[in-house]
């Protein structure tokens, strides 16, 4: 398929995101946890969204939270917080499945769901999505830029993840790019080798990574002419979740690894860049600031 990669526009722009779930609805637990269950568990999303914000706030920073549907409908009043401090308020879908798991028209419902909620809470329309899990597809992008969203940012350019979704023509080295008229995709950050690259953008690979090694790396990506896009969860920065057993191994190791280092480093993170919600960085290719330069993408 023909791409359309912008090039250089937002370049040395740092984009933050907040996937706003709870701790129960991360796939590494799903196993264990069914959604029938979900109203059995504790809530703690409230508290560590809030968390975020005051960092958040401490450091004059801007931020997309990518809210769950489900987690809307039980904190409406966080959700209108998130808005009234001036972040942008995006979709996470509603129900955290698997958009690859889901019949088109079962996909359709979901995000018409949760954008119509967070549209009526914020009284502002929503436009962006990240899907559950990374997990979009090719038969997902024409439905999303039909119910209204301006961009998705789901796709991690990287070697294979045994849950990321596929969108082809991508390329690690052009993070954002023109998928059809209007409608953007905002890649989550990697290293470049080659089209494909080492994630770099944020959740368990953030809290693995050595801090300063992480912030090398930042550095060099923001150095290469491209924006940076990162991304984290509430649950990512509370130690005092609960410990799901029962899980394979790497699953507990993706939920768990150095939580309790997680908000320092997402704190210092913060600290150290000068961040913007994804929708600014839209706003400024749409505006045509940073000369952008247009060209086809190679098919495939
Ligand atoms: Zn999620």
């Amino acid at each position: 398929m023909a791409r359309m990669i912008t090039k250089h526009p937002g370049s040395g722009k740092a984009a933050l995101s907040i996937d706003v779930e709870d701790w129960f609805h991360a796939a590494n637990v799903s196993a264990v946890i069914a959604r029938e269950a979900w109203d059995r568990c504790e809530l703690r999303v409230e508290r560590n969204t809030t968390r975020m914000l005051e960092i958040l706030e401490a450091c004059n920073a801007r931020a997309t939270f990518f809210v769950l549907g489900w987690v809307a409908e039980k904190c409406p009043h966080l959700v209108r917080a998130i808005a009234a401090a001036g972040h942008e308020v995006a979709s996470h879908g509603y129900g955290h499945e698997l958009v690859y798991s889901l019949r088109p028209s079962e996909f359709r419902s979901d995000v018409l769901r949760s954008k119509q909620y967070l549209e009526d809470l914020t009284g502002r329309p929503v436009r962006g999505y990240r899907a559950p899990c990374f997990s979009i597809t090719e038969w997902a992008i024409p439905i999303l830029h039909d119910v209204g969203f301006d961009y998705d940012s789901s796709f991690v350019p990287t070697l294979a993840h045994d849950r990321y979704g596929q969108l082809d023509g991508m390329d690690a080295g052009s993070p954002v790019v023109l998928l059809r008229d209007g409608f953007y995709e905002v890649c989550i950050s990697c290293i470049r080798l080659g089209k494909r690259g080492i994630p770099w953008g944020g959740g368990g690979y953030f809290r693995l990574t050595p801090y300063l090694m992480w912030l090398r790396g930042v550095r060099r990506i923001l150095r290469s002419e491209t924006p940076y896009i990162f991304y984290i969860h509430p649950w990512e920065i509370d130690a005092g979740q609960p410990r799901v057993t029962g899980i394979k191994a790497t699953n507990q190791f993706r939920q768990r690894v150095n939580l309790q280092r997680c908000e320092g480093r997402f704190a210092a993170l913060v600290g150290a860049f000068h961040w913007i919600p994804l929708c600014d960085l839209i706003d400024g290719f749409n505006a045509g600031r940073d000369c952008p330069q247009f060209q086809s993408a190679p098919t495939g």
